[in-house]
C-alpha cells in the first residue's frame, strides 16, 4: 500500500553518549557502514552531542541528524528547552516529537505534541512523530482510540502537503526497552490503522508518502521480519542503536 520504498532506520540514543562517546561511536560506525542509497539513516543523539556528531559526520552526508525533543516557541524564558530553529542551526534536520518517554515521564500532552510538530515544520525540521498505546490501553481494547487520537492531535491544523512530509513512528509503550517486541502482525495491524486515518485526513496519495516506522525492542535478530511487514517503512531503534555493530547490522536488514 505504501508508495514509500526506501526504508528509514533511525537510532534514538535517549540520555546516552556525551560528545566523546559520540565521536567514538561514529568513528567505528563509519568504518562499518559504507554510504548507501537504499536506506535513510538517522541519529538522534542528546542535544549536547549534536556538534560532535556534525563534526564526525562531515564526510558522510548520507547519515542524518535530529534532536530528541524541541519546544514550540522560537525562544524565550523556557529554561532547559531548545527551540526547533536552534536545533536546525546546530545541524539537526529532524526532530523526534511525542516519544513515549516524553509523554509518560514528562507529562507531554497530545496538544503540546501538536504545537511542537507545527513549530518544527516552521523551522524547517522534519518531525518524526511517535504514537503508541500502553499495555493497559491495549488490553482494554483502546489501541485504535489511543493511537489515532495521538495522530489526529499531532497533525491538527497542519496543511496536508506538510503532513505528507512528516515521518510517523508506531511505538507501543509496552515494547519500548522491555525486550518484548510487537510481532510483525501486530505492527502491520497498527500501521494499517494509522495509514487509513492519514488517508482520511490528507488523501490516499499523500498518506502513502508518509513513512511509518516501528519502534520497540528492535534488535538485529528481529529487524528483518519487522521491516518486511506490510506498511512498516522503517525502524526506530533505542537500545540497539547505542552499539555501532548492532545498529550497522540493523541498517542492513
Ligand atoms: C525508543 O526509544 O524509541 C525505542 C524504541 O527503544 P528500544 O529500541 O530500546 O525499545
Amino acid at each position: 500500500m505504501a508508495a514509500f520504498v526506501k526504508p528509514v532506520i533511525a537510532g534514538n540514543w535517549k540520555m546516552h553518549k556525551g560528545p566523546s562517546q559520540t565521536r567514538e561511536f561514529f568513528s567505528r560506525f563509519i568504518e562499518l557502514r559504507e554510504a548507501t542509497a537504499d536506506r535513510t539513516i538517522l541519529f538522534f543523539p542528546p542535544a549536547v552531542s549534536l556538534a560532535a556528531a556534525v563534526e564526525a559526520l562531515a564526510g558522510r552526508p548520507d547519515l542524518l541528524l535530529g534532536v530528541q525533543n524541541s519546544h514550540w516557541e522560537r525562544e524565550g524564558a523556557f529554561t532547559g528547552e531548545i527551540s526547533p530553529g536552534m536545533a536546525r542551526d546546530a545541524g539537526a534536520r529532524f526532530a523526534l516529537i511525542g516519544h513515549s518517554e516524553r509523554r509518560h515521564l514528562f507529562g507531554e500532552t497530545n496538544e503540546e505534541v501538536g504545537r511542537k510538530v507545527a513549530a518544527a515544520f516552521e523551522a524547517g525540521l522534519t518531525p518524526v512523530v511517535c504514537v503508541g498505546e500502553t499495555l493497559e490501553e491495549r488490553e482494554a481494547g483502546r489501541l485504535e482510540e489511543v493511537i489515532l487520537g495521538q495522530l489526529d492531535a499531532a497533525i491538527e491544523g497542519i496543511a496536508p502537503e506538510l503532513v505528507a512530509q512528516m515521518i510517523l513512528a508506531y511505538e507501543p509503550v509496552w515494547a519500548i526497552g522491555t525486550g518484548v517486541n510487537a510481532t510483525p502482525e501486530d505492527a502491520a495491524d497498527a500501521h494499517g490503522r494509522l495509514r487509513r486515518r492519514l488517508a482520511e485526513r490528507i488523501g490516499d496519495d499523500r498518506a502513502a508518502e508518509v513513512p511509518i516506522l516501528y519502534g520497540g525492542s528492535v534488535k538485529p535478530n528481529n529487524a528483518q521480519a519487522l521491516l518486511a511487514a506490510p506498511d512498516v517503512d522503517g525502524l526506530l531503534v533505542g537500545g540497539a542503536s547505542l552499539d555501532p555493530e548492532s545498529f550497522a547490522a540493523i541498517t542492513r536488514s
